[in-house]
């Protein structure tokens, strides 16, 4: 018997439970031997990696050898032109999931709470429990946050609010009045981040959507976070960022690893910030896409909860069991854990979604 470690690891650490990434196509085609398999799991991009991006890349391998910016001066320059704000507001992560733990990792410790809503990112979850922090999970309203219970439930010992507009794994979303209203509501003192990740699917022909930055001069305790890893579809690069207030900026630069973002996702992420083409693709393939899913939900009178990101719930009754039956047929899907009759399927391009839906209607209802 080897020393048990388990019992050296921290009580939070303990009765941590890993965070379900999506299956891998890798792992369905050596679990069941099938080839022909589409992913509609983990909210990727469908169109593939842009060809201008990989122009970038290829140019920048040599790179590799050495460390890259830990500044990322050429991305937050972009990124503070494109969004007006200053570069000393921008603080980049590997991937924002990263951005998520080290505001968390700067400002809670196992004294504090952190708010988040029921059925939103697990990450938040996730995060709460690796610091030992408490939990404080609000109960949800329509499958949605429900702010002025998130608002009654901030304490003394309350730093840190999570808020992901629209939200996953249901994609509900907050509208302006809303939101502004909550941030008036909350206390200077905590740290209100709101994770704008589907940011831009979400906002294009949507004036009721917000677009937080807005409210950087308003509101200090506000941070923004978004991504390359949807829209921009460079997932596997990882590279997210957080607009702040400089001051809140500085405190996480302390705590940050100091290379934290690689080489080759600063090249790419820095030229995909310029690639409208792609952008306007992605948005586009989303919404014919949606309303491919949706349009079959209906005929097939399955509930569904709208979504504004590049993925929709639906009630498929017992979905642990239709996620194991579409794998069969090869189509990856995710079950969502506590929303056991709903299956989060990613919006694929027209010929994925159609493979899924036949699935689903010839196999399983
Ligand atoms: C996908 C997603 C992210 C992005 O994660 P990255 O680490 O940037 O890939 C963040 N928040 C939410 C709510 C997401 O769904």
């Amino acid at each position: 018997m080897s020393y048990d470690f388990f019992q050296l690891a921290t009580p939070a650490v303990q009765a941590l439970q890993p965070y379900q990434p999506g299956k891998p196509i890798e792992e369905l085609k050596r679990e069941y031997g099938i080839k022909n398999i589409v992913k509609l799991a983990s909210n990727e991009n469908p169109l593939g990696l842009s060809e201008r991006a990989k122009v970038f890349i290829q140019a920048h391998l040599q790179d590799l050898t050495r460390y890259p910016d830990g500044n990322g001066f050429a991305l937050k320059k972009s990124l503070a032109q494109k969004y007006q704000v200053e570069t000393e507001m921008i603080t980049l992560g590997n991937g924002s999931n990263e951005l998520l733990e080290l505001i968390a990792r700067t400002f809670v410790t196992t004294e504090n709470s952190i708010i988040y809503s029921q059925y939103s990112f697990p990450v938040y979850a996730l995060i709460t429990q690796a610091l030992g922090a408490k939990h404080l999970q609000v109960p949800a309203k329509n499958w949605g946050h429900d702010l002025i219970a998130m608002q009654q439930a901030i304490n003394s010992d309350t730093r840190l609010i999570f808020i992901a507009n629209p939200n996953n794994p249901t994609g509900t979303w907050i509208d302006k009045l809303e939101l502004q209203t909550f941030l008036k509501q909350v206390p200077e003192s905590v740290i209100v981040v709101v994770d704008e990740a589907y940011f831009e699917y979400a906002s294009v022909e949507n004036p009721a959507y917000p677009d937080s930055l807005q409210w950087l001069k308003d509101f200090p305790n506000l941070v923004v976070m978004r991504t390359f890893s949807k829209a921009y579809g460079l997932a596997g690069l990882r590279v997210g960022y957080a607009i702040s207030q400089p001051n809140i900026a500085h405190l996480l630069n302390r705590v940050r690893q100091p290379f934290n973002v690689n080489s080759l996702a600063l090249v790419a992420a820095n030229c995909m910030l310029a690639d409208n083409d792609y952008l306007k693709r992605s948005i586009a393939i989303n919404q014919v896409g949606m309303q491919q899913l949706t349009t079959a939900f209906k005929r097939l009178n399955l509930a569904f909860i709208p979504s504004l990101g590049n993925f929709v719930a639906v009630n498929v009754g017992n979905a642990m069991e239709v996620y194991e039956k579409l794998l069969r047929c090869g189509v990856i899907t995710r079950p969502i854990a506590n929303m056991p009759n709903y299956l989060r399927v990613s919006i694929g391009l027209e010929a994925e979604n159609d493979m899924f839906l036949e699935a689903l209607q010839n196999y399983i209802l």
